[in-house]
């Protein structure tokens, strides 16, 4: 199908697309094009301006910045997939992102259109939440943070308002004797999530868990941290057995959703293998140092 009719217009900085936005009502940001582009031709949204900020050299880059990760918005998948640094220190995001479609997908698409589209199925927000990242979001009145936490509020709903663009991503390091995994349960046509999990775990000088980090997505309709495995985990040796046991009660406080590729049951059962063999996995790399 063809989209219907917009204006379009290239952004050179930050304060020309912030100032293209303000003067247009109901005007959307324009990144990689490969989840928005889609709706539009298949008129699940109209917009009366596109303003398009692939060139705007700023909200690039992959950096380490006094030891926090710091991914610019325009930062593509494959960027972060490839950066040596965040295979190291922030494992689970970089394989979230080698998880992110194809290759023509991982070069075009950007991590702030990822986690500025919302959707449940997405790979990296679950990611960002495993690391507590903190969003930066700009608008004509300056900055703010905003945490993982409460980024996400809905299906396709985030915190961003209206006018303002998503700048970067900043996530603290796990700290020694830390490591962290992401699976996922792809969707055989489409290769999205039905299923993502990220776990991380940090030992003490005994080889038991000092601090465990479970989140997951695809499952309910935003991603969540299931506090309860987190701290079913504290004081064990994350060997497979006692990871199966500490992911009992994931869904602890959610509720999983169901629609027509898989069932909420199934969606859960799926979750408690994928968080249990990530916790391991995590675990064992933590272990090995
Ligand atoms: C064939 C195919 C397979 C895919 N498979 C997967 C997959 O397996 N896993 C996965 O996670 N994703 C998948 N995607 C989606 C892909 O990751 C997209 O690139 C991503 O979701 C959106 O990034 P974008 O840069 O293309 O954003 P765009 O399409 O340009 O924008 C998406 C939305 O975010 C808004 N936006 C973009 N950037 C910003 C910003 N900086 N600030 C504020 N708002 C912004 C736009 O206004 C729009 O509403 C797939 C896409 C395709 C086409």
């Amino acid at each position: 199908m063809i989209a219907e009719a917009f204006d379009y217009e290239r952004a050179d900085s930050l304060e020309a697309a912030l100032a293209a936005l303000a003067r247009r009502p109901g005007a959307k940001v324009l990144a990689g094009g490969h989840s928005l582009l889609p709706l539009l031709k298949l008129r699940l949204a109209q917009v009366p301006l596109l303003v398009d900020i692939d060139g705007v050299g700023e909200l690039g880059g992959v950096r380490v910045e006094d030891g926090d990760l710091v991914v610019g918005a325009l930062a593509r998948h494959r960027d972060v997939a490839d950066s040596e640094a965040v295979r190291r220190g922030w494992t689970a995001l970089a394989q979230a992102a080698s998880h992110v479609g194809d290759p023509q997908v991982r070069s075009r698409g950007t991590v702030g259109g990822n986690l500025a589209h919302g959707d449940p199925a997405s790979d990296l927000p679950t990611a960002v939440l495993l690391f507590d990242g903190v969003l930066t979001v700009a608008s004509g009145a300056g900055l703010r943070q905003v945490s993982a936490r409460d980024f996400w509020l809905g299906p396709f709903a985030t915190a961003l308002g209206e006018g303002e663009i998503l700048t970067a991503v900043r996530m603290a390091p796990l700290g020694d004797r830390a490591a962290s995994a992401y699976r996922k349960f792809p969707h055989p046509a489409s290769g999205y999530a039905v299923v993502s999990v990220a776990a991380a775990v940090r030992l003490d000088g005994e080889g038991r868990v000092a601090e465990a980090r479970v989140a997951v997505g695809g499952a309910t309709y935003v991603p969540f941290r299931a506090a309860a495995a987190e701290a079913a985990m504290v004081g064990v040796r994350p060997d497979p057995p006692a990871c199966r046991e500490a992911v009992a009660d994931l869904f602890a406080g959610q509720e999983p959703a169901g629609d027509m590729y898989a069932s909420a049951d199934y969606r859960a059962h799926i979750a408690r293998l994928y968080a249990a063999d990530a916790l391991a996995a995590a675990g064992a790399a933590a272990a090995a140092g």
